[in-house]
């Protein structure tokens, strides 16, 4: 270690409106203490107090307890004789007592690394005092118990003897409640807080071998070495090492003058914001008790009052309450205490104005004077969040950039779905949770049926799992729930395509479709049984939940054409009906960058073809059912040709294993014997015949395209005179034909041999051309890896990081549910990777795929389409490895354009 600076301060104080520090020194003072000294010096009236710099605590490492103490012992005594002046009162003074907190602050936020202690410097005969100040002697016995107990956990070890043993002060709380026959700590009464008082530091004693410290100082020196022994201890080394923090940071020490709001009848304390946290109106607003603890504001005993006159007013309204009684009984912080609230009003100003976002601010009245404890920004919600942000703007206060920034992109989806209504969501009960697969919320009669959503006006389709079969019951349903499948299952894309709410993969959940029963949890629920479902938590609840409509701000539409202007990567959208694509225009989509073909083949005119291309056994009646389809694609092309208004549109051949079009059930299985004039039999044995034991790594994709060639041939020429069509209509559409999973060049030759001589063919038949494309999906970790040889040929790559991810990891989409969950909660994995690209891992690949590409073709047009594409961080990460475009469902496509925006100034700076 280098030679001790004696001289240098080691102990930064503030309070007074004035500080030593500021917000910029972090590195020394800790995020907490660095902002105290902020607030302070910008003229806010926080408790006074000071900070002992993270230096000591490596200081401390390296020269141990005896000389650090030496260090800093002067400072620490005038700092607290400065607390004392400030406060007026005396540490330990047993008439007018300070005390004190402790609290750890290294330079990030490290939760949990030490807990508080609150209350310091109280003995047996301080707390009379306290007693005597607060003239509540309840509070003060039990402001004394919860010291001894934060102090004796924190500082003296006094946890639990083995992980079977509970804490063990809260061992003698059980015991004492179980004797009076109570059960709330609320009900102790002050002889039964005294006793507690004396059995506490009895058990310390019998534990540790010493009395509880009695000497305020002894007190606070324990504390201090405590919060830097925390900084090695192992919750803070496993965080650490967790997030690569080095040991040599260390953690500042912050000691500040404790306040009460419940001396009397002028004292008080509070929580307020800048703005409204609901709407993102320009009103200050906030809650104030009289005579009351932080703590009682918010656990609902005492109803708390209105900060301002109009708060109140509009308050009163709501409870119908005639105003001569609301002034009376209810009067707003601006009435009863005038000039508190001036003065609460010029910070919340200053606050706002310094931080430049809308503040949550806590604040406590002692006795005629007003103290900030806090002020953090505030959270709000999705319609707070914008019209915070583009009001900031407007009124100067922040730029255009700024302004994107505030913007948390996952928020906007609130705007965008349906919501619960706050006030049904707080008596909502829930029964079990899911995956979040589809945000909104939605409340319903719960079907099991696909064929039966529409028995009940607001039904819930639940599900084991989803097959491409029950799509049109989807639509129907007001939400979907699944018991099975992730976050890419086929529920989830669908639901998200369509906007639906969907909650997945809730494994807690049995489903019996014969009894038509769900039980979760020793709870049975049956159909026409109302359920809730929140798509953006995950949440299920019993019962019925309302609901309510969204509704797009004028606001909205600001940001996001700020957003186009900041924006430099493209959005496109996965889309699959001329319906989704005119949503997703209407919400800025700039093409289509996946048309999933296989959707189109269930409406019930058309799978009956699809079957029978299946079943036929000759080319000849393959090519037969598939003129049938021909006509029906065609139309769906151009369907989706004319939404998009010639941008560009990617269209992808057939991909999914063929069993998943043929009927599994025996009625189903009949049905189609009769229609086709075959034996039972026959479909049994076609059926068995398709079954695969790993149907996602099966006989799918392009590898169906190349034994199965007709139905590229079809698809071609469905897409190609589609585009001629429009041609004629003078809409000039741009298809782009997508060959799906392919690994090998000449996979991808093949496919793209079939598509040019049918297109081709078309031309000649119609004497007449279009542009197109002819390019690939990178989905198959090898061609990832052969991505130079594929862009030899290719003319686009899309990235479909759905399957990329399931084979990178060797996760199946299908199954994860089962493990994941566990995964995620044990902390092997930090989220789930279908939901959020895994950037070191699968990442690489997108990475190394693009760049081959592009050694081979400089200008390769590369894109993503798996269910990435709308995540923020996937999106960032997109933007950052050079794609033209990131393509996702259609109510992400504000969120994909926001945090493109938000890429490309971040890039920037
Ligand atoms: C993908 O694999 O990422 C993709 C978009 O295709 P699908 O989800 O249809 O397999
Ligand atoms: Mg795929």
């Amino acid at each position: 270690m280098e030679v001790i600076d004696k001289v240098k301060t080691r102990v930064y104080r503030f309070g007074n409106k004035k500080a030593d520090g500021n917000s910029k020194m972090k590195n020394l003072l800790g995020g907490k203490g660095a902002n105290l000294a902020e607030m302070s010096s910008i003229g806010i009236p926080v408790p006074p107090g000071f900070t002992i710099t993270t230096e000591v605590c490596t200081e401390y490492n390296a020269l141990g307890q005896e000389e650090v103490v030496a260090l800093i012992k002067d400072e620490v005594e005038q700092a607290i004789d400065n607390i004392e002046t400030l406060m007026g009162s005396t540490f330990g003074d047993i008439d007018n007592p300070l005390l004190v907190s402790v609290r750890s602050g290294a330079r990030v936020s490290m939760p949990g690394m030490m807990d508080t202690v609150l209350n310091l410097g109280l003995n047996d005969e301080v707390v009379l005092g306290l007693a005597k100040k607060t003239n509540n002697e309840q509070f003060a016995w039990d402001s004394y118990r919860r010291f001894i107990q934060m102090y004796g956990g924190v500082v003296l070890g006094m946890k639990p003897a083995s992980k079977e043993d509970i804490d063990p002060f809260e061992e003698i709380m059980e015991h004492l409640k179980h004797k009076r026959g109570i059960t709330l700590d609320t009900e102790f009464t002050v002889q039964d807080l005294k006793d507690l008082v004396y059995d506490f530091k009895e058990a310390v004693k019998k534990r540790t071998g010493h009395d509880f410290p009695t000497d305020p100082w002894d007190q606070l020196w324990g504390a201090i070495i405590a919060v830097f022994n925390s900084w090695n201890g192992d919750r803070a080394v496993y965080y650490r090492t967790m997030h690569g923090y080095p040991a040599d940071w260390g953690t500042a020490v912050n000691v500040q003058a404790m306040v009460y709001g419940n001396m009397g009848d002028n004292s008080g304390t509070g929580v307020c914001f800048t703005r409204d946290a609901g709407t993102g109106e320009n009103v200050f607003n906030g809650e104030y008790l009289i005579n009351a603890q932080g703590e009682d504001v918010v656990a609902g005993v005492r109803t708390p009052q209105q900060i301002t006159k109009l708060g109140s007013q509009r308050w009163a309204e709501l409870a119908k309450i005639e105003e001569e009684e609301r002034a009376k009984d209810y009067p707003s912080l601006e009435e009863l205490m005038p000039s508190i609230f001036e003065e609460l009003n010029g910070y919340q100003d200053i606050l706002e104005k310094h931080y430049r976002d809308m503040q949550d601010m806590e604040f406590t009245i002692q006795d005629g004077k007003l103290w900030i404890l806090q002020t953090r920004n505030g959270k709000r919600t999705g319609a707070a969040m914008v019209k915070i942000a583009m009001d900031l703007l407007k009124e100067g206060m922040i730029n255009e950039k700024e302004a994107l920034l505030l913007i948390e992109p996952n928020k906007l989806d609130e705007l965008l779905h349906p919501i619960f209504d706050p006030a049904a969501l707080k008596r909502a009960h829930v029964m079990a949770q899911g995956l979040p697969a589809s945000p909104g919320a939605a409340t319903g009669k719960i079907v099991f049926f696909a064929d039966e959503a529409s028995k009940f006006k607001n039904s819930i389709l639940v599900r084991i799992e989803t097959s491409p079969e029950d799509l049109e019951g989807m639509n129907i349903a007001k939400g979907i729930l699944t018991a099975r499948g992730g976050m890419t299952s086929h529920a989830a894309v669908v639901a998200r395509g369509m906007g639906k709410c969907c909650v997945s993969g809730a494994g807690a959940l049995k489903i019996n479709y014969k009894t038509r029963t769900l039980t979760v949890n020793g709870h049975e629920y049956h159909e026409g049984d109302w359920i809730s479902l929140n798509g953006s938590t995950g949440n299920i609840f019993e019962g019925k939940v309302a609901t309510m409509e969204p509704e797009l701000s004028g606001e909205f539409a600001e940001l996001m054409e700020l957003a186009s202007v900041y924006g430099k990567m493209n959005v496109r959208t996965n889309a699959d009906t001329p319906k989704d694509a005119k949503v997703a225009r209407s919400f800025g989509a700039q093409g289509i960058g996946l048309t999933r073909t296989e959707h189109m083949f269930f409406e019930v005119d058309r799978i009956k073809a699809m079957r029978e291309m299946i079943l036929a056994d000759t080319v000849k009646g393959r090519k037969q059912a598939l003129e049938e389809l021909l006509p029906m694609q065609r139309s769906d092309f151009e369907g989706i040709f004319e939404a998009m208004q010639g941008l560009p549109v990617t269209i992808r051949l057939l991909d999914p294993p063929l069993h998943e079009f043929v009927p599994h059930q025996l009625t189903t299985q009949k049905e189609l014997a009769e229609e086709m004039h075959i034996s039972l039999q026959a479909v049994k044995n076609k059926v068995a015949e398709l079954e695969e034991f790993n149907p996602m790594l099966g006989h799918r994709g392009c590898r169906l395209g190349n034994t199965y060639p007709e139905i590229t041939e079809m698809q071609t020429r469905a897409i190609i005179e589609a585009a001629l069509n429009l041609k004629e209509k003078g809409i000039n559409c741009r298809p782009e034909i997508m060959i799906p999973l392919v690994g090998t060049v000449r996979e991808f030759e093949a496919q793209e041999q079939i598509i040019r001589t049918t297109a081709n063919t078309v031309f000649e038949e119609r004497e007449d051309t279009v542009d197109y494309l002819v390019g690939t999906m990178i989905e198959v970790p090898r061609a990832a890896l052969m991505a130079d040889a594929i862009a030899e040929r290719a003319e686009f790559f899309s990235f479909g990081t759905n399957d990329l991810t399931q084979m990178t990891f060797g996760y199946s989409r299908d199954d994860a549910g089962k493990f994941l969950p566990i995964y995620i909660d044990k902390g092997i994995l930090k989220v789930d990777p279908f939901e959020v690209l895994d950037q070191e891992g699968v990442g690489q690949l997108v990475k190394l795929g693009t760049e081959r590409g592009r050694s081979t073709k400089p200008d390769l047009k590369v894109g993503i389409c798996g269910e990435h594409g709308g995540e923020p961080s996937s999106v960032e990460f997109c933007y950052n490895i050079g794609m033209d475009y990131v393509s996702c469902s259609p109510y992400r496509v504000p969120i994909a354009r926001l945090v493109a925006a938000q890429a490309a100034i971040k890039a920037a700076q």
